[in-house]
């Protein structure tokens, strides 16, 4: 992603509410801070919000959380929350890396993953969210019964991750090459940012469901 730094934006994250941007030590928290014990489903690279914002107001019984590396991008999503004060909403600015001081062992039952940095470099790899490093970290955050649902344009990308699934003993509960020609898996669809381009384009969305 084009990244175009907003002056003050990491201030602004620092003083909001909704954000979170020391979050290291928080896992096993998230109960409180969203104060009941409802599922916690994540998106990781979220961006300006549009997909998790539009989940979240459409279900109150789910707690979300939308994780950003970037401040001036996660601006978009808290100035909305800023509007829509969802009380199932909340963001953490950090890089993904560090994932399980932020959530502790099964805390979590969904993550998110859209339309991912490819990093096309080799040796880059392990920095794909969909990489078995990640999957491992993944692994210990998210409840037995989990899943990872991941969405993207990007073959090479896409064809990498479901090789990643395997190596990471996962198995693979959907995989389309064309969601949203499929009648079943488009039904209940929300798009995203990237989503939304890259379709009004002509690229097909590739979307893989991952469980263990
Ligand atoms: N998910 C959004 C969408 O589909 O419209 C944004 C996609 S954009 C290509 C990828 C986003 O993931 C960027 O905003 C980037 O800053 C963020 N990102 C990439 N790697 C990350 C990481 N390790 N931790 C947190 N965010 C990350």
């Amino acid at each position: 992603m084009r990244l175009r730094n907003v002056p003050g934006a990491r201030d602004v994250m620092d003083a909001n509410e909704y954000v979170y941007t020391e979050p290291e030590g928080m896992a096993g928290t998230w109960s409180q801070i969203f104060g009941n014990n409802n599922p916690v489903h994540i998106e990781i690279g979220m961006g300006k919000g549009r997909f998790i914002t539009t989940l979240a107001s459409m279900n109150p019984d789910i707690n979300y959380v939308g994780i950003e590396k970037y401040s001036s991008v996660l601006l978009r999503a808290v100035e909305k929350q800023d509007e829509l004060c969802l009380p199932n909403l909340r963001f953490i600015r950090m890089d993904a890396e560090n994932i399980t001081s932020v959530f502790g062992k099964e805390e979590v039952d969904r993550i998110y993953l859209n339309f991912s940095d490819p990093w096309p470099k080799d040796r880059h790899a392990k920095r794909r969210l969909t990489s078995r490093q990640f999957f491992a970290r993944y692994d210990e955050i998210l409840k037995s019964t989990g899943r990872v649902e991941f969405k993207t344009d990007n073959r090479p990308l896409f064809d990498f991750s479901v090789e990643e699934v395997n190596e990471a003993g996962w198995k693979l509960s959907v995989c389309t090459y064309d969601l949203h020609n499929d009648e079943k898996l488009v039904e209940g669809n929300v798009m995203t940012e990237y989503e939304e381009r890259f379709s009004s384009q002509g690229n097909p969305i590739c979307k893989l469901v991952a469980i263990r």
